[in-house]
């Protein structure tokens, strides 16, 4: 098994003969400690996920060796706190090594994507919000439970929300139910599209608390870790879908799961106080897709150049039809780098609206842009490039699932920019 280490520096994995970095640190203003947890990722993603992913994607296959060696990367751990044994990778840094990923395997970026909120939720963005001393300091202690588990046992979260009606868009309070009950809750519901079904060690399930005689509400959406093997568990359902195969997005469902009061991944309240003043919380889905539009540029630049193994050495660079294509498509996945980088750059608590709108606009380009990136990519290399032999068409499956994530569909994003500019919070037509 190969392993890679976390502490060498960007400057060590260059002399690798990797890809050039879709971010390129000097141009890109990133500091040396982000560079080396980049190249990190890049470098594990080239040299190692790239082989596996035609396999994991054949047999929808949850890709398990792929989390043993981000365990041993020290990659599980990447937005866990330093003080806690992780990287301590801020929003930025995690974004971009996920797209590095998601350049080679789009199914390990996006579940990877799944465990790794459960940290940055819990970390770096909880740090953020409001909490009285007592709650913070038990939240600190809570945390630290999950982050050993992480960066010691190399534990995997995952984070089912999606239940099939309009909760996991914002919409209406989660169907799933966490009743009080003594030392914890016993948790009851079903969630559908549970990415790392039967994979994760601990289901990180958003639902709402009931309080009795008080009708369901948001307020009061709690995040849970349910051990994976606890009572009441259950994993049910086929998956054979379009793309991201390897992600096994099952059905999960829950009867009377009891958890103690540590399962909890935020105190009381924060959930929904995060989803209204950290919005961009919700743009993490979309770095695994900004990796394909550049997996589907690299291909096609190598195809044409007569450069990718395995295919007949026809160049057919010199037609002008084949250079204006390339050129739409390098300009295509320059405005995507932009926009996407200055979102994830000004990711914080109580951003202003144009960032938000910014942040809506960003993951619309990234979801929909990596398609249109991979179509343009099989059109332009024909035929025998859209071969299973080749990552091309799986890049193209892949990236069609993007705008389907919940809860920034590429619909729901120009429905709210939309409506967020054409009306300040409180305004009607009546
Ligand atoms: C590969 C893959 C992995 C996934 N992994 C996970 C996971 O790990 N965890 C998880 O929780 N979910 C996951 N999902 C689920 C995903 O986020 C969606 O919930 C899922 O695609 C559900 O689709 P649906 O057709 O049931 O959505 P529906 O809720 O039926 O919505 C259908 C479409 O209608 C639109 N729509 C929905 N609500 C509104 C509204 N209020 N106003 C206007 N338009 C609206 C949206 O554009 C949406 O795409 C995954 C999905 C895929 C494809």
């Amino acid at each position: 098994m190969m392993t890679v280490q976390a502490n060498k520096t960007a400057t060590d994995i260059d002399q690798i003969d990797l890809d050039a970095p879709i971010f390129d640190p000097t141009a890109f203003r990133l500091n040396d400690e982000q560079a080396g947890i980049i190249a990190t990722a890049r470098e594990l993603g080239q040299t190692v996920f790239a082989g596996r992913a035609a396999a994991y994607d054949r047999e929808a296959k949850f890709p398990t060796d792929n989390y043993r060696d981000l365990h041993s990367a020290g990659l599980l751990g990447i937005a866990v706190p330093r003080k806690h044994g992780g990287l301590g990778a801020n929003f930025q840094t995690y974004a971009i090594a996920a797209a590095e990923i998601g350049r080679h395997c789009g199914a390990t970026a996006l579940t990877w994507n799944m465990h790794v909120c459960s940290t940055l939720w819990s970390g770096p963005l909880a740090d953020d919000l409001e909490m009285d001393a007592a709650t913070r300091d038990e939240h600190e202690r809570r945390r630290a439970v999950h982050y050993k588990r992480i960066v010691e046992e190399g534990a995997v979260y995952s984070q089912p929300f999606s239940e099939g009606g309009a909760a996991a868009a914002g919409g209406v309070a989660f169907g799933t139910e966490a009743k009080p009950v003594k030392g914890g809750w016993l948790v009851n519901g079903k969630k559908i599209f549970a990415s790392l079904s039967g994979h994760a060690d601990y289901y990180g399930v958003l639902c709402t608390e009931i309080a009795e005689g008080e009708k369901a509400s948001r307020r009061n959406t709690l995040y849970l870790a349910l051990p994976a093997k606890a009572d009441g568990v259950s994993v049910v359902g086929d998956w054979d879908p379009l793309g991201m195969r390897g992600t096994v997005s099952r059905t999960l469902l829950f009867k009377d799961v009891y958890v103690p009061e540590d399962a909890a991944l935020m105190p009381r309240g924060v959930y929904f106080q995060a989803a209204m003043r950290w919005p961009h919380m919700f743009l993490t889905l979309s770095p695994t897709y900004v990796g394909l539009a550049q997996a589907a540029y690299d291909f096609t630049v190598r195809y044409l150049r007569g450069e990718v193994p395995g295919t007949p050495p026809v160049k057919r660079r010199m037609y002008p039809t084949k250079q204006i294509a390339v050129a739409q498509m390098q300009i295509k996945l320059e405005q995507i780098k932009a926009i996407w980088f200055q979102a994830i750059t000004e990711a914080r608590a109580n951003p202003t609206k144009e960032q938000v709108l910014r942040a809506y606009a960003a993951q619309y380009s990234a979801m929909e842009g990596a398609n249109e990136i991979a179509t343009l990519a099989i059109r332009t290399c024909g035929g025998q490039a859209m071969l299973k032999s080749l990552p091309l068409e799986r890049i193209y499956r892949d990236s069609r699932c993007g705008s389907l994530m919940l809860p920034w569909t590429a619909e729901l994003c120009l429905d709210r920019i939309g409506r967020e500019a054409l009306y300040e919070t409180g305004e009607s037509d009546d």
